[in-house]
């Protein structure tokens, strides 16, 4: 499953997402992101979202690709360790990271991409507080 292949490279075709770019505050980390022209938004009230305001989507790692900033970034990891959590050093903030329930895809950050408001999203409360009840049912938006 997945295509590997495709990670980074900015080669995919599929015609049912369209790049878009996003990024921290100051500009050091720019990333590109694949979404379709409607998707939904996770509303975490986990401890760590619930402080920053986080809402998020979620996306295979094929479908991320980080343009600049690699060395900008530092990682904050709590509980588990499972989740990285990735700022940028300059400004502080975190426009993507790596999420507990998806290891293998990527949280972006739904006010980081620039065209963000513009979009045609569905907010969707995440119940984080009981993260191990509800984690499951994010699982697939990490596959391709
Ligand atoms: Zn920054």
């Amino acid at each position: 499953m997945g295509s590997q292949e495709a990670t980074g490279l900015g080669g995919m075709t599929n015609p049912a997402y369209n790049w878009h770019g996003g990024g921290c505050h100051c500009g050091a980390v720019r990333f590109d992101v694949a979404l379709p022209d409607a998707f939904e938004v996770e509303d975490c009230n986990c401890t760590m979202c619930a402080m920053s305001g986080n809402i998020h989507v979620i996306v295979p790692a094929s479908r991320f690709r980080l343009v600049q900033g690699k060395d900008n970034l530092r990682e904050y990891t709590f509980n588990t360790g499972t989740a990285r959590h990735l700022f940028c050093r300059t400004c502080g903030i975190k426009s993507f990271y790596i999420p507990r329930s998806n290891p293998d895809g990527f949280a972006v950050t739904w006010r980081a991409l620039d065209d963000g408001m513009d979009l045609k999203v569905t907010v969707v409360p995440f119940d984080g507080q009981h993260w191990e009840e509800n984690a499951a049912r994010l699982a697939h938006k990490s596959k391709d």
